[in-house]
């Protein structure tokens, strides 16, 4: 994996011995000797990661993370502050401005290495889920998305089999998360499958099972491929780390465990978490309000577009029937100009709520129109498609339609056009299909309307 790596130091020694480490591991490195420069650099280039330290003269660490992560441009590239080793409180400060972890100087290279992969693996992620969100924003069906929101506490599963270890980690942790733990590795991996954790601490140095393995487990585990994991190791145990920073753990902490340290490093996981958990809910909006008609709840037209081909071709494939009908409510626009624009919309609401009780799970029902609908029946023949559509139309020519607050009774009829692929031409589609429907319902309109024609092969 390679990525480019923003090295941000007023003082040149610094940055080239990052760069000259980072190189040595096939890094991209580019180079900013102030804060200012690397907001130019930052927004041109677009690193996949910047690590920045926090003394500088002119703008200083914090307030460089700050404008990086308050400008939309630049908001999404992971910052690694470069604190020295005894500031506890620029750690804290470093995460209040935005920042996604903090490396201490002298800098550790695995440390280094560690922060850089797993953000960088995190970033390559992001982006994919962050250019679909960028599109469903440019089409204005997704609200912003608001990372600092933290709904309800976090989870926190520690696998560990010592004990007062584990009795350790709970009490240093805190009030603020759910804690739970077991000692059996075994039992574990069946727990973090249906625990739904936020985080799993795992310490490397069990002895029932090799916790490489069980890390390697957790990965490949679907409901736990993207749980943060965090590592527990032995000083000095950097073969073990490495190894567990390659299978895909996300961080660590060395016994014996700091305070500061272990706050700072769940937070920042539960952080980054929570922000991937956001963008992939509102993507999941964003496409249910891009396919969905928002007045009826029903698809709209461009769902039924990208869907029906496919269900042409299913039908074709199998040599099953597909029927289509296309409704249209008779002289609507004498409901709206009788009763006004807004019971119009109610009537529109009621018929849809009437389709879709009475189409299957496999069917697509879909506002097609204004006052037109659409529903492709797969697997249906023409004799039954008719049966439905007569159906339906007697119920709302006979049910009247309740608005207002249910005081007022509107009486509405539909006209239904119905095409099916039995007996279609040679070169037959999807397109053709819906206009065999269609010419029906100009048909049913001619002859008198509420009445329903299905279209001559
Ligand atoms: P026909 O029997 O020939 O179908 O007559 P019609 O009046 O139903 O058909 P026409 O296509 O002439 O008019 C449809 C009307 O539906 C015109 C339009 O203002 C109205 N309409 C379209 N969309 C909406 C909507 O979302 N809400 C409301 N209230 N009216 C709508
Ligand atoms: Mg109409
Ligand atoms: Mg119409």
């Amino acid at each position: 994996m390679t990525a480019r790596v923003l090295v941000v130091d007023d003082l040149e020694p610094n940055v080239k011995l990052l760069e000259a480490k980072l190189r040595a591991e096939y890094f991209d490195v580019l180079g900013a000797y102030s804060g200012e420069e690397a907001i130019t650099i930052a927004k041109a280039e677009q690193p996949d990661i910047i690590l920045l330290d926090v003394m500088m003269p002119g703008l200083d660490g914090f307030e460089t993370c700050r404008r990086l992560k308050a400008d939309p441009e630049t908001m999404h590239i992971p910052v690694v502050m470069v604190t020295a080793l005894d500031q506890q409180a620029d750690r804290v400060a470093g995460l209040e401005a935005g920042a996604d972890d903090f490396l201490t100087k002298p800098v550790e290279d695995v440390a280094l290495f560690a922060r850089v992969r797993s953000l960088t693996r995190l970033k390559m992620m992001t982006d994919e889920l962050r250019a679909r969100y960028t599109t469903g924003k440019g089409l204005g069906v997704v609200d912003s998305i608001d990372v600092e929101v933290d709904d309800g506490e976090s989870c926190i599963f520690i696998i560990d089999d010592n004990e007062e270890q584990t009795e350790r980690l709970k009490s240093t942790l805190g009030d603020g998360y759910v804690i739970s733990s077991e000692a059996d590795p075994e039992a574990a991996l069946v727990q973090v499958r249906s625990g739904d954790f936020d985080l799993i601490i795992v310490n490397m140095s069990l002895e029932e099972m090799d916790p490489l393995r069980l890390c390697s487990s957790i990965r490949s585990f679907e409901e736990t491929r993207l749980t943060p994991i965090l590592a527990v190791v032995r000083k000095g145990d950097t073969r073990k780390l490495v190894r567990a920073l390659d299978i895909g753990v996300n961080d660590y902490l060395t016994k014996p465990i700091d305070k500061g340290e272990l706050g700072a490093r769940v937070a920042t996981q539960l952080r980054r978490m929570r922000y991937v958990d956001q963008l992939r809910s509102s993507f999941q909006a964003s496409l249910e309000m891009a396919v969905t008609d928002q007045l009826t709840g029903l698809y709209n037209r461009r769902y039924l577009a990208s869907h029906l081909s496919a269900m042409f071709d299913r039908a074709q494939w199998t040599g099953r029937p597909l029927a289509v009908m296309i409704l249209d409510i008779d002289h609507f626009k004498d409901i709206n100009d009788t009763h006004g624009h807004d019971v119009g919309d109610k009537v529109i609401q009621e018929f849809a709520e009437r389709i879709s009780r009475s189409v299957r799970g496999i069917d697509l029902a879909c506002r097609y129109g204004g006052e037109e609908f659409l529903i492709a029946m797969p697997d249906t023949d023409i004799a039954f498609a008719s049966v439905v559509a007569e159906r339906l139309r007697q119920e709302i020519a006979t049910a009247k339609f309740l608005v207002g607050d249910g005081d007022k009774e509107i009486k509405a009829t539909v006209s239904i056009g119905i095409g099916s692929t039995e007996g279609g031409p040679e070169e037959d589609n999807a397109q053709k299909l819906i206009k065999r429907a269609d010419e029906a319902l100009y048909e049913a309109k001619t002859c008198g309307r509420n009445r329903v024609i299905q279209s001559a092969a």
